[in-house]
């Protein structure tokens, strides 16, 4: 069994990566290496059945490259991070949007199933608690640029959707809420990172907006084995399936509970979105998952509290980095 992971040098595709060689499969990445990085792929460098092809999910021919054999497409690789889609947000834009039409595209020719993660972000501005994965999406307008990844999000899905239903291909797709482990980088704006990173530096944690904002984070360990079991299950294709964990709690709390995690002297600022963002920035308020459809389909069940995840991160965060990392990059 040989499986594709676009993506594979980021946070969740590594995971993912050392999970299906963990399962035996061979495994190719393709990844740009622009927000992964081969670091990431540190303990499994080294293993012969693990490929790494350096290349863009926007080039055919890397894809095609990649794709050789395979028997299925866990496709990740997007422009990722709240900083990221606000700094460069036409790039973003065109990855998300153009890298998934070529992963689709060359998946067709070889006829292999294709798990797509798309975010909770599609749902926008609905604060539902125990969002549905019919349930209607709330975005601001098109110009407003934080929604550009919410809006490339949905089209993806739209198009998986439909390489399914008009072209026969097997899709499925998953919405991952916040997720967050060991080798999350604060660098392009996510909050758990950067909340320890800036507790272990003694710097003030900067909590974007009124800090009542809330989320629910989940353990990227808890998230992993769902994304093998829908892919591999053909009752799952044709479906978008929410993929987080329930609990929830407010940005500002969460600050409290870094500084009492890593027993920190920092205490918190309040920064403006404005301030932290630049212009065309707009927060959502809650974003609470139901996961049922996962839990029925594919025994989705997250054990790792938010306490457990923060010393998941806190810990590796204070164990030293290996250095010198050799890997196969082709292309
Ligand atoms: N956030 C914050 N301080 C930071 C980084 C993020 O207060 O240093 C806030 C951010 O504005 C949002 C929440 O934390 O309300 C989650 O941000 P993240 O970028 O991790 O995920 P997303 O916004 O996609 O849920």
């Amino acid at each position: 069994m040989r499986s594709l992971v676009t993506g594979g040098a980021g946070f969740i595709g590594s995971h993912l990566t050392e999970h299906l060689l963990g399962l035996g499969h061979e495994v190719v990445v393709l990844d740009d290496l622009s927000t992964g990085s081969v670091h990431n792929l540190a303990a499994v460098a080294a293993e012969p059945r693990f490929r790494l092809v350096r290349g863009s999910v926007c080039d055919e021919d890397a894809v095609r490259d990649a794709m050789a054999g395979v028997h299925d497409v866990y496709h990740l690789a997007a422009a990722v991070g709240v900083f990221t889609i606000m700094a460069r947000t036409l790039d973003s834009l065109r990855t998300n949007l153009h890298g998934t039409e070529v992963v689709l595209d060359v998946a067709l020719e070889h006829q292999v199933p294709v798990l797509l993660t798309s975010t909770s972000e599609v749902y926008g501005k609905n604060t539902t608690a125990g969002l549905r994965e019919d349930d209607d999406r709330i975005v601001g307008s098109p110009l407003t640029d934080r929604w550009s990844y919410a809006e490339a999000k949905a089209l993806d899905e739209t198009l998986a959707h439909l390489y399914h239903r008009e072209l026969g291909l097997p899709t499925v797709i998953v919405r991952l809420f916040n997720t967050v482990g060991p080798r999350q980088t604060g660098r392009y704006g996510m909050v758990i990172p950067r909340f320890v990173d800036q507790a272990l530096a003694g710097l003030p944690l900067t909590v974007f907006g009124t800090g009542r904002q809330a989320r629910c984070f989940c353990h990227v360990l808890d998230v992993v084995p769902a994304l093998v079991a829908l892919v591999a299950d053909p009752g799952a294709y044709g479906q978008a399936y929410n993929l987080g964990n329930a609990e929830q709690v407010t940005i500002e709390r969460l600050a409290h509970k870094v500084i009492a995690a890593t027993g920190s002297t920092s205490g918190i600022v309040t920064v403006p979105y404005e301030q932290a963002y630049g212009p065309g920035y707009e927060d959502m308020q809650r974003r609470v998952p139901d996961c049922t459809r996962a839990h029925d389909r594919a025994g989705f069940h997250p054990t790792r509290s938010l306490d457990e995840i923060i010393a998941a991160v806190v810990a590796e965060r204070r164990t030293p980095r290996p250095v010198g990392i050799a890997t196969t990059v082709a292309g």
